[in-house]
């Protein structure tokens, strides 16, 4: 007999869809959602309800942001001279939280991938050029994860602003092959883009 009414079924379904969340764990954050305070649990089902219409990508620089432009891309007490690429939004989070970062972000929203048919006209590599031709930038860091893809996304990049004659870095290693930016502790992370060489 299946005892778990079909309001709980739903909600194990929908956290089974989230990522690193199996049927255990499901059922440990199900029976805590079904216990906690009645205001706590509005205020979290508000929170999810209002994700998709209050987060949006800015349209400067693809972060995630309530206001657009984001608080980077509008904070005047930020270098403009310097983009540092990442291939997802909260990448930028990551870095921001060294501190040692002062200029401004773009995310590409993904990496090249031709196995999986995503080509440079899926990332916002179009508009990270535009951005590069206003004529304020003088150098990019190509954050993109040092995995197969994120090199070969840091390589067409740094060709196709060949061109503009601005300076193309990469964070110096540090952060471990394979790997993924965001996953990098501090230290190490402020290290590597200081420490960051010319492609
Ligand atoms: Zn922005």
């Amino acid at each position: 007999m299946e005892l778990r009414p079909p309001a709980v079924r739903a909600l194990l379904e929908h956290l089974q869809r989230l990522p690193g969340v199996g049927p255990r764990t499901a059922q440990r954050l199900a029976e805590h959602l079904l216990t906690i305070d009645p205001g706590e649990l509005d205020s979290f089902a508000a929170v999810l309800a209002g994700l998709r219409d209050s987060v949006g990508l800015c349209s400067n620089c693809c972060l995630l942001t309530e206001d657009d432009p984001c608080p980077v891309c509008a904070d005047p007490g930020r270098d403009r001279s310097l983009i540092l690429v990442v291939e997802e939004p909260t990448t930028a989070w990551a870095v921001e939280a060294t501190g040692e970062y002062r200029g401004l972000y773009h995310a590409l929203l993904g990496h090249l991938s031709p196995l999986h048919g995503v080509g440079p006209d899926d990332l916002t590599i179009d508009r990270l050029e535009a951005r590069c031709r206003s004529g304020e930038i003088q150098e990019v860091i190509l954050a993109t994860d040092p995995t197969v893809e994120g090199e070969t996304t840091a390589l067409y990049i740094s060709r196709r602003l060949q061109p503009l004659g601005i300076a193309v870095s990469r964070p110096a290693s540090g952060i471990p092959v394979g790997g993924e930016v965001a996953a990098v502790d501090r230290v190490t992370l402020a290290q590597a883009l200081q420490l960051r060489r010319k492609v």
